[in-house]
């Protein structure tokens, strides 16, 4: 993993801070063992309040996926790109009453968060649930690969055939 680093996130937000970062090709352990593999990402985090005062960290992620196509089994590139906020909770009391309203996003406000692994969350959190290639885009090698085994088994039938003779 490069480029990530720790923060105390609620001076970050209370300075209004920015950093920019970037995450090496397959770098993040926990997303390689969801995806075939990852292209590498970029991010930003910025401190900020909201309109009611509250710290919240914007992130915004880019970056490029490769994931198994649910049809068609093959490889499928999914494009990355996450413009979220989380509201920061300053202790669990804050964060049980954030994380019962649906509409936010709180994250507990660590004195020192790791943003590497808060961005591996969030491209975690966004992963599509059933990846599919658009209609008509699948890979029609399956049928390739049907034909090869028909060959395959009128193979071996000759051979069976043969054996009988
Ligand atoms: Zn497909």
């Amino acid at each position: 993993m490069e480029n990530t680093f720790i923060i105390d996130p609620l001076s970050f937000a209370r300075n209004k801070e920015v950093r920019h970062g970037k995450i090496a090709e397959n770098g993040l352990d926990r997303l390689r063992e969801l995806v075939d593999r990852d292209e590498g990402f970029v991010f930003v985090i910025e401190g900020d309040s909201d309109k009611l005062g509250r710290p919240i960290l914007r992130l915004q992620i880019k970056g490029k996926i490769v994931v198994q196509c649910q049809r068609c089994l093959d490889k499928l590139d999914h494009e990355i790109d996450i413009d979220t906020f989380l509201i920061l909770a300053r202790n669990a009391r804050e964060l049980e009453l954030y994380d019962a309203d649906n509409t936010i996003d709180a994250v507990l406000a660590l004195q020192e968060l790791d943003v590497g692994a808060l961005v591996e969350d969030e491209i975690i959190l966004s992963l599509p649930i059933s990846p599919r290639h658009q209609e008509g885009v699948c890979n029609t090698d399956i049928q390739s690969i049907l034909k090869r085994e028909q060959k395959v088994n009128s193979f071996s039938s000759l051979l069976s055939l043969k054996q009988i003779h």
